[in-house]
Order: structure tokens, then C-alpha cells, then sequence
């Protein structure tokens, strides 16, 4: 068993923001199933939202945020992200991420403007701002004394008082499996800080990197944390559509510096569809792309930026430039195919402004978390400025509490187990899941659709708990368990919500309710940790 202050679960934005802020502090642990580099956040393009320029107002970025949000943000939480969003920038600043600069800006940065936002306020690198924060936090990382990292280790399940049979609502660490030996190791902790992110990996076409299996949310899950709001699954409009381009985002802004969509004909669309045209948020242009296409059948529909010089594409696109170059598209001359991908979970595991979650001693930071920032709809920009905001705040308010006490913690007992058969049946059972919840969980549902879904799920678990009971966990194991979880969970929440608001839209309610409230679904209802968020719930 290793012993550690804090264990950090992920090693992206939030984790390495919580770390950084904790090791002149304590020791910490942070464990990562693939390498360092491997998260979302080393993927994002646009940048960072936060009120820098001097036109620009905490109110209107409030504003922006709560609106995107259609009605259901935590209005506390919004402000206390928006509030801190400079101080957060400027933390990044000091640890020496290269943003881009512009000396005709007050902030000295170049901003840009993305669908939603009333103002530039977007720091960012290029188009390339999620490897250059990475880069930089991550040396700072590995040189770190006090952190110890621990690479393709991935987190099965966290130690609860539940499970130790104490009576208490503790979370004392977890267990993990080294993917490089095989082994199940025990992480004891006085803090446990889930940094998980998001589940693009349940649905067939996603933006998201491998990696993000919703394992955070299920393990929070199974260990009786709350989860909130996981029918707003946010589809990015903009996915360049290549047979040899998996997952490669075009940014939103793209669309901010004037790109056009359009049909196959060079036809615009989106000022049918929305009055702001290609800068509504990005759930009214993710659907107007699948209207048009679906009616058209049309495999992709085509995202224009060749009307620009082409040194201010290349200037302020170079990555796109470069990647569709090496695809045979040439973005200064012609428009870029483009289609709608699974891109950010808008709910999760429910925290309060500390990063606490239901259990004591855990903390969810980062986009594996609901902290009502999002509400129905996530701003775009917001995500980053939300795991920087609530990395600092989780460690701050670890850095003032006990923790959990020492205990003895049982190994990872793998005497019953056997080497698995059939590594197939995996292999299958994911691409089952990862189409039926494409086709029947996607951008527009239906209650058929959902009740579909749900049966198709409610099989595949028997099979998956029946497989992971009998034979010894790899790494693609714990991943398909915690991803027909989340689908379950997200199913279940859709079927709760009869209306269409942000991110969820049904054909069967396609109104907004005048009243409405949080779809909040609980693993041991009546059994809630008194100093954890409330959220108002859907009835
Ligand atoms: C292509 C793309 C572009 C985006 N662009 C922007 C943008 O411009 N601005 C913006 O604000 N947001 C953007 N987003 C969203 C934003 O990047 C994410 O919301 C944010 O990075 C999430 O950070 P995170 O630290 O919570 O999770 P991640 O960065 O995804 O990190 C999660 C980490 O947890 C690890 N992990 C997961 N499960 C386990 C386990 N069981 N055991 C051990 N480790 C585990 C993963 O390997 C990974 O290291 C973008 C997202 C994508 C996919």
C-alpha cells in the first residue's frame, strides 16, 4: 500500500492545477492511465474565457454565461468562476504558458470572440492553447519534489467507509491497475481529487482523445456521490470530416473571425436557422447541421474562412492550416468538410464552490464534475477557466482540512479471478454501445429512441458486471464498465427531463418548460452528505 496527502486521479487542466497549487504544501500523488500529455485539455484550440480587455464586464460575461445556460446555472457559481477568471489567467502567465500577445490590447493579449459571447475575452496560443498550457504546467510537474507521477496507472474504484465497513461517509484513496505490469495497487490518501473529465468515448464520433471514458463520474457513482445534469452532452458543430482525421475539432473561432457554413452549393444556412447566424451557440449550430444534413443527406456540410487573406488564416489557424494541408485541404482556398461530434459532458459528479463532493475527502475538479457553471449549455471557453477556477479552490480547501484518518485498507483481492477468454466480447459490447448511444442518445431524441437505448444498456450491463466478477480487470475492462455506466446514467437523466432546454433536445417535448429544475440522480437515495451543494431538482 503506498500512502499519500493527496491523490490526484487525471492529468489534465484540473488535476495539474491542483496538484501545482498543493506540492509546496504536501505530498501528492497523481496518477494518469496513459502518459502525462494525454487529456482533452492538451487538445483544446480556442483558449480561455475570462474579462481581461477593458470594454469587456464581470456582469457581461455573468451574463453571457447564464444565458448560454438556458435557466439552469448556479448563478454563485457562475460569478465565483467569472470573479476569479483573471487571477486564474494570470497563475498560467506566471508559470510561462506562451499566450498569444497583442500590444494594441490593454491586457497585452490577443482576444478573439466566440459564438455566445458578447465581447473578445478569449486568451489563447494560436490555435493551439490546450498543448501550450499542457506543455508548460506539465515541466513544471515532473521537476516538482513533492510530486510523485505515476503514468499509465488507471484508477478502478475508490476506498469508501461503505466498502471498509466503517460508518462513516470517508473516501480513504483508491485502487489501481498498473497498465504496464498488471498489477492492482492500493493509493491510500487523506484527500482523493477525481480530475477524471468527460465521457466522449460513449458515443461513436467524438472530438474528445481516448481517454475519456466517464471514469470519474463512475466511480464517484458507485461510491454514492450525487450525479447531476448528464442529458446535457454538448455536440461540437465543427468536426473536419476526413476519413483519415479522427477527431480533429475546427474551433469556434473559425466561426468568431467570420467563417461561413455552408451546402455542398456554397449556400448559407445558419441565418435560417438563428438570427446570429454562424455565432449562435454551438447547440443551435450543431443541430442546424444535422437538420440540413439529415434532410439532404448530406455526409458533411462545409465551414468557409477562404474570403480572409490568407496570412490571417495561416497567422491565426496555423494548426488547422497545417493538418488540412497534410489532408489535401488547402483552408485559404477552399472551405473545410465538417461534421457535428460528441465534445464536452455538461453534467457530473455534484460539487459545491470547494470542489467537495457528496463524500468526505473527495473532490471533483474539472469537466468530471457539475458545479452549475454550465447549466444546460456550456459557454464556449468556459471549461478551461472552470478547471483552473475550482483546481485552486479544491486545494485551497484541502490545504485547511484534516482529511481522512489512517487506516488499514485491504489489498485488491483477485483470488477468484481468472485471465479473461474472450477479449472479444469487450471489443464488441464498446462498439455496440458506443453506435446505439450515437443513433438512438444524440443530438435529437425521442422517447422511443430512449427506451431503446436504455434496454440495449440494461444488457450489456449484465454482461459487463457478469465479465468483470469472473475475470482479472485490464485497462479496456474498467473503461467499458464505467462507460455503459455513464450511458445509463445519461440515458436515465434524458428520460427524466420532458422538454427540450440547451444541450438536450427531444422531438416528443421540443418546448421549454416556464418551470424547471436539475435532473439530480442519487446511487443511495435519502443518504446525502449534509455540506454538499443542493442543487433544485427536477421532480
Ligand atoms: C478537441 C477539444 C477542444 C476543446 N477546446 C476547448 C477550448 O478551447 N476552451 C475550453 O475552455 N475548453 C475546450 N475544450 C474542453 C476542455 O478541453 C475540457 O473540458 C477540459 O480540458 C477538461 O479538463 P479536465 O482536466 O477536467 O479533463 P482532461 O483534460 O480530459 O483530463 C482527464 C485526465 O484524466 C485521466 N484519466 C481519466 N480516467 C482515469 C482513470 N481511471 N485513472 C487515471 N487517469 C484517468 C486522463 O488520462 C486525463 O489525463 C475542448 C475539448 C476538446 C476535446
Amino acid at each position: 500500500m503506498q500512502r499519500t496527502d493527496v491523490l490526484i486521479i487525471g492529468s489534465g487542466l484540473a488535476a495539474l492545477t491542483t496538484a501545482l497549487h498543493l506540492a509546496e504544501t504536501c505530498q501528492v500523488t497523481l496518477l494518469t492511465k496513459k502518459t502525462l500529455q494525454d487529456s482533452a485539455s492538451a487538445w483544446a484550440q480556442g483558449g480561455i474565457a475570462a474579462v481581461l480587455a477593458d470594454d469587456d464586464s464581470i456582469e457581461a460575461h455573468i451574463r453571457d454565461t447564464l444565458t448560454a445556460g438556458a435557466g439552469l446555472c448556479n448563478e454563485a457559481a457562475v460569478r465565483f468562476v467569472v470573479e476569479n477568471g483573471r487571477a486564474a489567467v494570470q497563475w498560467l502567465v506566471e508559470q510561462g504558458v506562451p499566450f498569444t500577445a497583442d500590444a494594441s490590447n490593454a491586457s497585452g493579449f490577443h482576444l478573439t470572440r466566440e459564438g455566445g459571447h458578447s465581447a473578445r475575452r478569449i486568451i489563447h496560443a494560436t490555435d493551439a492553447t490546450g498543448r501550450a498550457v499542457q506543455k508548460t504546467l506539465c515541466e513544471h510537474i515532473r521537476s516538482h519534489a513533492n510530486i510523485t507521477l505515476l503514468e499509465q496507472h488507471i484508477a478502478i474504484d475508490l476506498i469508501t467507509g461503505d466498502k471498509l465497513g466503517f460508518d462513516d461517509r470517508n473516501c480513504y484513496g483508491a485502487y489501481a491497475l498498473d497498465n504496464t505490469t498488471g498489477e492492482v495497487k492500493t493509493f491510500a490518501a487523506r484527500h482523493t481529487v477525481l480530475a477524471t473529465g468527460g465521457a466522449g468515448k460513449v458515443y461513436l464520433y467524438t472530438t474528445n482523445p481516448d481517454v475519456a471514458t466517464g471514469d470519474g463520474i463512475a466511480m464517484g457513482w458507485r461510491a454514492g456521490c450525487r450525479v447531476a445534469n448528464m442529458e446535457f452532452m454538448q455536440f461540437h458543430p465543427t468536426c473536419l470530416y476526413h476519413p483519415h482525421a479522427k477527431s480533429f475539432l475546427i474551433t469556434e473561432a473559425v466561426r468568431g473571425e467570420g467563417g461561413l457554413l455552408k451546402l455542398p452549393d456554397g449556400t448559407r444556412f445558419m441565418t435560417a436557422h438563428d438570427p446570429r447566424g454562424e455565432l449562435a451557440p454551438r447547440d443551435i449550430v450543431a443541430r442546424a447541421i444535422d437538420f440540413e444534413m439529415k434532410k439532404r443527406g448530406l455526409d458533411s456540410v462545409y465551414l468557409d474562412i477562404s474570403h480572409k487573406p490568407a496570412e490571417f488564416i495561416i497567422e491565426h489557424f496555423p494548426t488547422i492550416y497545417d493538418r488540412c494541408r497534410a489532408l489535401g485541404i488547402d483552408i485559404t482556398r477552399e472551405p473545410i468538410p465538417v461534421v457535428p461530434a460528441m465534445h464536452f459532458t455538461g453534467g457530473g459528479l455534484i460539487t459545491d464552490l470547494a470542489a467537495r463532493t457528496d463524500l468526505q475527502h473527495l473532490y471533483a475538479v474539472g469537466e468530471v464534475a457539475c458545479t452549475g457553471l454550465h447549466g444546460a449549455n456550456r459557454l464556449a471557453s468556459n471549461s478551461l477557466l472552470e478547471c483552473l477556477v475550482f483546481g485552486r479552490a479544491a486545494a485551497a480547501d484541502i490545504l485547511t482540512s484534516p482529511g481522512a484518518p489512517e487506516v488499514e485498507i485491504p489489498e485488491w483481492d483477485a483470488s477468484r479471478v481468472t485471465d479473461a477468454d474472450e477479449e472479444i466480447v469487450l471489443a464488441h459490447n464498446w462498439d455496440e454501445l458506443r453506435r446505439f448511444m450515437w443513433d438512438y442518445v444524440g443530438i435529437v431524441r425521442t422517447n422511443k429512441r430512449l427506451a431503446r437505448a436504455a434496454r440495449r444498456i440494461r444488457l450489456l450491463t449484465e454482461e459487463i458486471n457478469e465479465y468483470y466478477k469472473n475475470f482479472r480487470v485490464s485497462n479496456d475492462l474498467i473503461e467499458l464498465r464505467n462507460l455503459v455506466l455513464t450511458a445509463d446514467l445519461i440515458v436515465r437523466s434524458a428520460q427524466l427531463r420532458r422538454e427540450s432546454r440547451g444541450l438536450h433536445f427531444s422531438s416528443d417535448y421540443p418546448d421549454m418548460l416556464p418551470i424547471t429544475g436539475n435532473t439530480v440522480l442519487n446511487p443511495r437515495p435519502g443518504r446525502v452528505c449534509p455540506g454538499a451543494c443542493d442543487l433544485p431538482t427536477l421532480e
